[in-house]
């Protein structure tokens, strides 16, 4: 699933070549993707035609994010909230390569050897003035939500329960100290809900909090000042560098040298259990906590 770092980056990648730019039109091959955003979601062929109406010849003109939503706004303020899910994947495939790059891609990775497009998954296209972005999903848990303003999207619900953006100035370890006095149960869990700050999954929350020296099945009422201050200084750290590294788990420039790097090679605890810690090579210790696979060094981390 991609995180908030793989979604943001996706997100800069996409601006400078849709924003700006005219749809000249939609197809929308599966309207279960713009019916709704729950499970068991009603096919609605009455909101899938009017996602097409409402969306066809409009410019987009701002593409942000909140936690990992993805914001299209279009010229007549009306936005599109896009939320990836497990296996949701935005391809920009321009008319004319730009350099090296010709396909721009983010959230499940892609495989070069799989990149035609459109392909079986792509289950909504967008048809821009200056190339093609399509939308595919394996498992068809995503969606795309249009709405005629972006209140009308925060009065749906969405964005609600979000805490602080790590990004933004707004969070400052004032609030995160505040924000973690109010909650019960261990620190992983904490901070996978993502009700004091946003954009930490499993990989992130690991990585954190090996880099502030704490075990993740603390529970985070014993955690000390020191500790508090050493966790958010993590969080500073580590979004804004797997971010600027494209994130952990695709390469969103699928460039043909394949120069890119990414995050995965930075993780210090993900994904390594039972290997030496490389700060001071004690295998590494695999656990549950927050209902989630977790790793961490039981030397380096108290
Ligand atoms: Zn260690």
């Amino acid at each position: 699933m991609p995180e908030l770092p793989e979604v943001e980056s996706l997100r800069r990648s996409l601006v400078p070549y849709i924003q700006g730019k005219k749809i000249n039109s939609v197809e929308v091959i599966l309207p279960k993707l713009v019916s709704g955003r729950g499970t068991k979601r009603v096919v609605n062929q009455a909101m899938a035609d009017s996602f097409v109406n409402n969306i066809s010849r409009k410019i987009v003109t701002g593409l942000t994010r909140r936690a990992k939503n993805i914001i299209f706004t279009f010229d007549d303020n009306s936005v599109m909230v896009v939320h990836l899910k497990m296996t949701g994947q935005l391809v920009f495939k321009p008319f004319q390569a730009v350099g090296k790059v010709t396909l721009i891609s983010g959230g499940h990775p892609i495989e070069l050897s799989t990149s035609e497009l459109p392909n079986k998954h792509s289950y909504i296209i967008f048809y821009f003035e200056n190339g093609t972005l399509f939308y595919n999903d394996v498992r068809q848990f995503g969606y795309l939500l249009h709405f005629s303003s972006l209140e009308e999207a925060i009065n749906d619900g969405h964005f609600a329960k979000l805490g602080f953006e790590p990004l933004d100035d707004s969070f400052i370890l004032k609030n995160f100290e505040v924000g973690l006095k109010r909650k019960t149960g261990n620190l992983k869990k904490v901070l996978l809900d993502q009700e004091i700050v946003v954009g930490l999954g499993n990989i992130y929350a690991d990585e954190v909090c090996f880099m502030a020296k704490v075990r993740p099945n603390r529970l985070v009422k014993t955690l000390s000042k020191k500790e508090i201050k050493s966790l958010y200084e993590a969080i500073n750290k580590i979004i804004p560098r797997a971010i600027e590294l494209g994130g952990s788990s695709i390469a969103d420039y699928l460039l043909a040298d394949g120069s890119r790097g990414n995050y995965a090679r930075e993780h210090k605890v993900y994904g390594r259990a039972g290997k030496e810690c490389l700060v001071c090579g004690t295998i590494l210790t695999k656990t549950v906590s927050g209902g989630r696979t977790t790793v961490y060094c039981k030397k380096c981390q108290k």
